[in-house]
């Protein structure tokens, strides 16, 4: 096989050895349906009642609290669309720089159902401040939707804050912690939060299969209508497989969480090093406070994509913005959002290391990046 580096670990990441193999049962020999009442559905009953409790733990939730859904969009598009249901008047505020998984499901509440969207600014670090949040909660209720951490910049929000003044106005309040799941500490009941979406391609688990958090005491109406898997909240049947691979992924990651942050914080100290040593001119977009190996840098009057492309002869996978949107030529919505000029915007990447990069990738990739852009 082809020898690459992978450094495209905000896109997704390797599923690993240990989920691989707890998962192999499950697609081979143990395939009954769970919600069946024979003795051969005994097994995949339990192994979602465990996979249920691992990642209940691993974010300081309870059992009951965890419904497994297909991937994050699928949980941001849940709390967007169900949370305000009973209400008639909906109000729902976010930011500029979410995801489209929750920017077209917002739109698409204004177009289809008359929701009021105000889309919140962030500062240069792509920061969402608690005052400008304290000034857009200007209804009785509603729904606020702040992601923990960005997916081309990396920036961590101040959620616990944020959550605290959502509540005070009356306001539910979902993150999207696609990228922060199983990569920083996560405690639901101390951060304050009502939804939390995740999503186990994103931890080192397999594609397809994600989850969302809803606090016990708040009802959500179900999107996806039918049988009664996940506590009649969520109809079709379950994926046992998925269920099993993202509970052993995440378990992994939070038992190794302090050594993979450290480690990775010293790969992305070392590639900086190398690019400031080598003489490049650029900026680094997001914030000191960021998940540890997301690394936006801007190479103004260079073209991002060009980059890409000659990295990818290189052997090199990386980014220029969400891997979502790598049909999206425009320039980054987060980029604008944080006042990057175009020319910055245009000449901007996303490294994304991860626990399975080396100092050789990283050298590697600071070679690379002289030989191309200097
Ligand atoms: N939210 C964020 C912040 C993401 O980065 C992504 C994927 O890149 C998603 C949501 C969508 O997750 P999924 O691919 O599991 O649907």
């Amino acid at each position: 096989m082809k020898q690459f580096i992978y450094a495209d670990n905000a896109a997704t990441t390797r599923l690993s050895e240990e989920a691989l193999d707890a998962m192999l049962p499950w697609l081979r020999n143990e395939y009954a349906n769970a919600s069946q009442p024979y003795a051969f559905a005994r097994k995949p009953k339990k192994a979602l009642v465990e996979a249920r409790e691992i990642i209940a733990q691993s974010i300081g939730a309870e059992p009951n609290e965890i419904y497994f859904t297909s991937c994050g969009t699928e949980s941001n598009n849940w709390v967007v669309q169900r949370a305000l249901s009973d209400c008639t008047y909906k109000h729902i505020v976010t930011s500029a720089i979410e995801h489209h998984a929750i920017l077209n499901v917002c739109q698409q509440m204004k177009d289809m159902q008359g929701a009021e969207v105000t889309l919140l600014q962030v500062n240069a670090e792509g920061i969402v401040t608690t005052p400008s949040l304290e000034k857009s909660l200007t209804a009785s209720h509603g729904l606020v939707s702040i992601m923990m951490a960005n997916n081309e910049i990396g920036t961590i929000q101040p959620i616990h804050d944020l959550a605290e003044i959502a509540h005070k106005k009356g306001y539910l309040f979902h993150t999207d912690a696609v990228q922060a799941v199983g990569h920083i500490p996560i405690d639901v009941k101390e951060l304050g939060v009502d939804f939390l979406s995740a999503s186990a391609h994103k931890f080192n688990g397999p594609k397809g299969i994600g989850f969302l958090y809803i606090r016990k005491g708040i009802s959500l109406s179900s999107l996806l209508a039918g049988g009664a898997q996940e506590s009649g909240l969520r109809a079709g049947t379950e994926n046992i497989a998925g269920v099993v691979g993202m509970a052993t992924a995440l378990k992994e990651n939070i038992r190794c969480l302090c050594s993979n942050q450290k480690y990775i914080l010293e790969l992305e100290a070392k590639l900086i090093q190398l690019l400031d040593d080598s003489g490049l001119t650029y900026k680094r977009n997001g914030s000191e406070n960021h998940l540890p190996g997301v690394i936006s840098l801007s190479f103004p009057g260079h073209d991002g994509e060009a980059i890409l492309h000659r990295l990818d002869l290189l052997g090199i996978c990386i980014s220029t913005g969400s891997a979502c949107d790598s049909k999206n030529t425009q320039i980054s919505h987060v980029l604008k959002a944080i006042g990057a000029d175009t020319e910055s915007a245009k000449g901007t990447i996303r490294i994304s290391l991860g626990k399975s990069n080396s100092i050789t990738d990283v050298e590697s990739i600071a070679d690379a990046l002289k030989r191309i852009i200097l």
